[in-house]
């Protein structure tokens, strides 16, 4: 008798000292190709508005060197700069070339981490190249749409086409990319009016993330994170000019601050060690980034 009573106050021990080790976290990262921070506070873009009102961010973040899709994305996801990832390819008939051959990035990601932590992984994307970041593998849900054949209607599929997903399997990371504004930079060139105006269908976009997240995770620990790439002047970006390096840096979520500026230099880098941190995942030393604790409440 006095065994078990033991038992169970050692069972009852461990899952008081312990109680998030079953929990589930989930992760949806999503970036803003081609977002000037500067275009959401000289824009009217309530969504993104009304969400950093209620999470902690900056608008003063930044990528890498070169301010370029690839390189940029590969350190958002890998943690680390591009002098250690040394991935600057960035054309996108090259990369075409290493998909043809089932060639991708073979460094550790957020989804390879995930993997080896028995997550799964949903990836969507909005322009093709990006595909290059992600080996498909069963326990990832790739889904790449090419936003040059149809420029009106892929913002939308790209959100449709997450939430679907994601109500029928509910993967714990969740990575989301919009290939608008960039495009209408590179066509129309940066801060213009139909730049502004393309900004403003994802900002629509953001809002349909947002409430599938209140209505269907109230319940569960998650962790939004809104970032970009680059920025961009004219009809480019790639340079280290303060309007192509300046990005903005957006984390919402349970357990994350709310209306909390962020008042430290972030980095694009910073932002997998933080996703590790949050899904209780060892950092390994050798990444750049560093967690941004502060967030958190
Ligand atoms: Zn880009």
């Amino acid at each position: 008798m006095r065994y078990i009573f033991k038992f169970i106050l050692l069972f009852l021990l461990l899952f008081t000292l312990n109680p998030a080790s079953s929990e589930q976290r989930y992760v949806f990262l999503v970036t803003i190709d081609g977002l000037r921070p500067d275009a959401i506070s000289k824009t009217n873009t309530p969504n993104l508005t009304q969400l950093m009102q209620r999470s902690s961010f900056t608008l003063n973040a930044s990528t890498v060197f070169p301010s370029l899709t690839m390189p940029s994305h590969t350190s958002l996801l890998t943690g680390l700069d591009v002098k250690n990832h040394k991935h600057t390819l960035n054309d996108y008939q090259q990369i075409n070339k290493l998909l043809n051959q089932k060639k991708y990035l073979p460094i550790d990601t957020i989804f390879t981490y995930g993997k080896q932590n028995n997550l799964k992984t949903t990836f969507i994307c909005g322009k093709d190249k990006l595909r290059f970041l992600i080996k498909p593998s069963p326990e990832y849900n790739i889904l790449c749409y090419e936003i040059y054949n149809d420029r009106d209607n892929t913002i939308q599929k790209i959100t449709s086409a997450f939430i679907s997903a994601f109500k029928t399997q509910r993967n714990n990371i969740n990575f989301i990319h919009y290939p608008e504004p960039d495009l209408s930079g590179h066509i129309n060139g940066w801060m213009s009016d139909k730049y502004i105006e393309s900004l403003k269908k994802v900002d629509i976009e953001i809002q349909k993330l947002i409430v599938l997240l209140e209505n269907e995770m109230s319940d569960n620990n998650y962790l939004l994170i809104i970032t970009a790439d680059h920025g961009g002047t004219e009809n480019t970006h790639g340079s280290k000019s303060k309007e192509h390096m300046t990005i903005p840096w957006i984390a919402y979520g349970n357990s994350v601050k709310k209306n909390y500026k962020i008042n430290r230099d972030i980095k694009i880098y910073d932002t997998a060690p933080t996703i590790l941190h949050f899904l209780n995942i060892k950092i390994p030393e050798s990444l750049d980034g560093e967690v941004i604790i502060e967030i958190f409440n």
